[in-house]
């Protein structure tokens, strides 16, 4: 869908600034000529949420990198890290771990996406079924933003104000730099687990994610056959099992194996994080990895973003199972959400048309599940993050040329009529 309604909407400028001063000159000299302006991190986005609508320029931001410290030194422990936008969030995370200390979460896209990037374009990942969404209060604790003007200035954004620039696409400000909380780094290990039935999987990863005194970082059901999907992880899978793949810390492991003995499961492979016989790290296995693997069985599987409620988890996500198998496979990673375990995904959809993505939301949003629009790059037809007053009055403040990500708050009608689905979108 993206492909067909994005092809042709090029940037007419290419600037890639290495320094904040040198961003400053770009965005002044953008500010000047009234052009329209596209931020771009590590270009890892799905939504085509750094296309450039309107022409203008894309300022890559790749280069401004680097962990500026720990955020307040004058504390015995640290508490949160400071790095610059184009800083890469693998790098960040090595750089903690050697003090034995990690971001709460980051996105499997992690080795190779951008902080600043994930922060307006991600929304949870790796860790957030211990941790929350990026946008749950307390998960990131200042942003840094440069206003387009003239000349530009540095603002810092603390406390709920940051939540307006979180998933905003780079709409209302260009991210400088980023203070995240850090989390006690564990011993993580990876476990494959499958289960004659895809009901038992779920038993086990809604279990889990209840078990507040394990520590966990990743908890996903994948049904069967998508294992057979997975070249790499296909012969720890018996053919007709579907599996969990989970991140567990070492002290948890021996609760989780008699979590999995009583759920029916078989633990098929253990090892440290990183170290499996399948190349690379679990976590790049789900989230939005996932389906980028599934994709090099068959290109044409999609998905949607379906967030479960957290009231009836287990029979929601059954449910789905039961009632939709003709639309594809279900996978979901868990994650809480304002303070609740809840879990995020859909069937696995073999591309048909635009109606039949229409209908399976339809579908599922009849069984309680409410679908964000993962093939759109407009922020409302998305509908993972609410555009509201905060969000506006910050765009004036920042932008006040509104050269800032064209077209992805104010669409075209055209381009909303060719991305949309009658999706109800997620509410926080
Ligand atoms: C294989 C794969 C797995 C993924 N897994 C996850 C996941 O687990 N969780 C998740 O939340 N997302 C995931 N994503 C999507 C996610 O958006 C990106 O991986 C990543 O976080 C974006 O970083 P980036 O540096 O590539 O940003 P880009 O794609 O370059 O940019 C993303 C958006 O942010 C804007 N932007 C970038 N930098 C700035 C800045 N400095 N200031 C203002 N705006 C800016 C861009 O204009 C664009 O709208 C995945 C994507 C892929 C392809």
């Amino acid at each position: 869908m993206l492909r067909e309604v994005l092809r042709g909407r090029n940037a007419e400028i290419f600037i890639a600034p290495r320094t904040k001063d040198e961003l400053a000159v770009a965005v002044g000299a953008c500010a000047r000529a009234r052009v329209p302006i596209t931020v771009r991190g590590a270009g890892s986005g799905q939504f085509g949420q750094g296309v450039p609508l309107s022409g203008g320029a894309v300022i890559d931001v790749a280069a401004i990198t680097g962990i500026v410290d720990w955020a307040d030194k004058s504390r015995a422990l640290p508490t949160s890290v400071r790095a610059r936008t184009g800083t890469i969030v693998s790098d960040i995370d090595a750089h903690l771990r050697r003090s034995g200390w990690e971001l709460r979460m980051h996105p499997s896209s992690a080795q190779h996406a951008t902080i600043g990037g994930y922060i307006a374009g991600g929304h949870a990942g790796v860790g957030s079924c211990q941790w929350g969404i990026l946008r749950d209060t307390g998960n990131i604790t200042a942003i840094e933003v440069m206003t387009v003007e003239e000349q530009p200035r540095l603002v810092e954004l603390r406390g709920a104000a940051v939540t307006a620039v979180q998933h905003a696409f780079g709409a209302n400000g260009i991210i400088t730099e980023v203070e995240l909380p850090v989390a006690p780094a564990w011993e993580w290990h990876e476990l494959v687990v499958s289960f004659p039935t895809f009901e038992q999987a779920l038993r086990f990863s809604v279990d889990l994610g209840n078990s507040d005194g394990l520590l966990t970082k990743v908890i996903s059901p994948q049904a069967h056959p998508l294992p057979r999907y997975l070249p790499e992880l296909a012969d720890l899978v018996p053919d007709g099992d579907s599996m969990v793949l989970a991140l567990v810390a070492v002290q948890s492991v021996p609760n989780v194996v008699d979590l999995i003995a009583a759920t029916g499961g078989t633990l098929r492979y253990r090892c440290r994080e990183g170290k499996g016989c399948y190349g690379s790290p679990l976590y790049e296995f789900t989230w939005g990895h996932s389906l980028s693997r599934y994709q090099r069985h068959n290109p044409e599987l999609v998905g949607l973003m379906g967030l479960f409620p957290p009231d009836r988890l287990y029979q929601s996500l059954a449910a789905v199972h039961r009632d939709c198998a003709d639309l594809g496979p279900l996978k979901v990673e868990l994650k809480r959400v304002g303070g609740r375990l809840s879990a995020q995904g859909s069937p696995i959809i073999d591309f048909v048309s635009k109606a039949h993505l229409e209908r399976a939301t339809e579908r599922l949003e009849a069984l309680g599940v409410s679908v964000a629009n993962p093939h759109t790059p407009l922020l409302g037809a998305g509908g993972m993050k609410p555009w509201g007053a905060n969000e506006a009055a910050l765009k004036r403040e920042m932008d006040p040329f509104a050269l800032l990500a064209q077209g992805k708050v104010e669409p075209e009608s055209s381009l909303a009529l060719a991305t949309g689905l009658p999706n109800r979108g997620w509410t926080y």
